[in-house]
């Protein structure tokens, strides 16, 4: 028995939502007995994430998928990739074709959008439910996940025989990956997978990435987000000039990003990127559900609007009723002098 870890990658780096999934697959081995965590990697030239992923204990097997079709990630590729080495119950060597029998109880991989996109056509193809962006781990057939917004959590439990599951990944504490593990002499085995066909079914045209210098959202330890009230482009400077005086990620409100003011990439909530930092920043936002639902696993939030009933400061830990075009440029000075 074995549960299958899908890894985030970039070709270059495991990417941090990995090493929370794999805290997430590590308390669901706790209820099984005698299982093994197989980390799957699918990519193009990725023997640099490899290298990173032996630095991983409590792993039993690094299977890898390392071909040209993996180059961006396709869920129509990824699918049956993963579809053939769980329906076969196990993998072949690329190299002599040695097949080794494994029954795989869970696939596992991060809420982001990548997972997103092949977890519900693995579960498709293997005729089972998919239970996505579970909190927390009850049992090995049961998991809570957020519902209506993260207003209620429900407990969902899986009669099917493979649970095929998508980590909230700020739900669960990341299992350390330092430059020390990079050092560790690892014993685990690497199985190179058979090369498959492109399934020719979607292709890459281009990605428009926003260059920032600035903390990933949804790792940043810092978040200040602007919202509506922030008024136009232009003063989202204000807390560009915060975040990097305090080196913070700057995230929005979908209100924000409708209006333009910053790339949807921001945008933070239901629809956006569910946070978790140390301390979350909302400016200028009203704080409606669709908002919170990405922002209540942060463990500071502090709040700043002129409307002393916002919802926002409902859910907010330290709440300051002003003028945010007064506070700001007061904070950016404070923090000025400091420096
Ligand atoms: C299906 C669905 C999904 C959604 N998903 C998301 C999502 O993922 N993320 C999200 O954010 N929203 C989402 N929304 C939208 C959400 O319902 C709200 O409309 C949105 O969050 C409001 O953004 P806001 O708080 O910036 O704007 P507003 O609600 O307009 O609030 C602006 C706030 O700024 C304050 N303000 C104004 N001027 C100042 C000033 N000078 N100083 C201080 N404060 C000031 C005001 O008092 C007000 O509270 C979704 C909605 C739907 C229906």
């Amino acid at each position: 028995m074995a549960i299958l870890i899908v890894a985030d990658h970039d070709n270059h780096t495991l990417q941090a939502a990995t090493f929370s999934v794999l805290t997430a697959a590590s308390e669901i081995a706790k209820h099984i007995r005698d299982t093994e965590l197989h980390l799957l990697i699918i990519g193009d030239e990725c023997q640099s994430v490899v290298a990173m992923a032996q630095g991983i204990t409590g792993l039993s097997k690094i299977l890898v998928s390392d071909h040209q079709i993996h180059q961006y990630p396709l869920a129509e590729n990824i699918a049956p990739l993963i579809f053939s080495l769980v329906q076969e119950q196990g993998h072949c060597n690329d190299e002599n074709r040695v097949f080794d029998k494994v029954e795989y109880s869970h696939i596992i991989t991060s809420a982001g959008t990548t997972g997103k996109d092949y977890q519900p056509r693995v579960a498709a193809l293997l005729d089972v439910a998919q239970i996505s962006d579970i909190i927390s781990v009850e049992s090995a057939d049961t998991f809570k996940r957020p519902i209506y917004a993260g207003k209620a959590i429900a407990t969902v439990q899986s009669s099917d025989a493979i649970k095929v599951l998508t980590v909230r990944s700020s739900a669960f504490t990341a299992a350390s990956l330092t430059t020390e593990l990079l050092a560790i002499e690892s014993q685990v085995p690497v199985v190179a997978l058979a090369a498959q066909a492109d399934s020719g079914k979607s292709a890459f045209i281009k990605a428009e990435l926003t260059q920032s210098s600035r903390p990933e959202l949804t790792t940043a330890k810092i978040v200040i987000s602007g919202g509506r009230g922030m008024q136009n482009a232009d003063n989202f400077e204000l807390l560009y000039t915060l975040a990097d005086q305090l080196n913070a990620a700057v995230g929005a409100s979908r209100a924000a990003v409708d209006a333009g003011f910053v790339a949807n990439d921001l945008q933070i909530g239901q629809t956006g990127k569910i946070v978790a930092p140390e301390l979350y920043i909302a400016v200028g936002i009203s704080g409606a559900i669709q908002h919170v639902a990405g922002i209540t696993g942060s463990k500071v939030i502090v709040a700043i609007n002129n409307d002393p009933d916002a919802p926002i400061f409902d859910v907010a830990d330290y709440c300051l009723v002003a003028d945010l075009f007064e506070v700001l440029p007061e904070l950016i000075a404070v923090l000025k002098v400091k420096d």
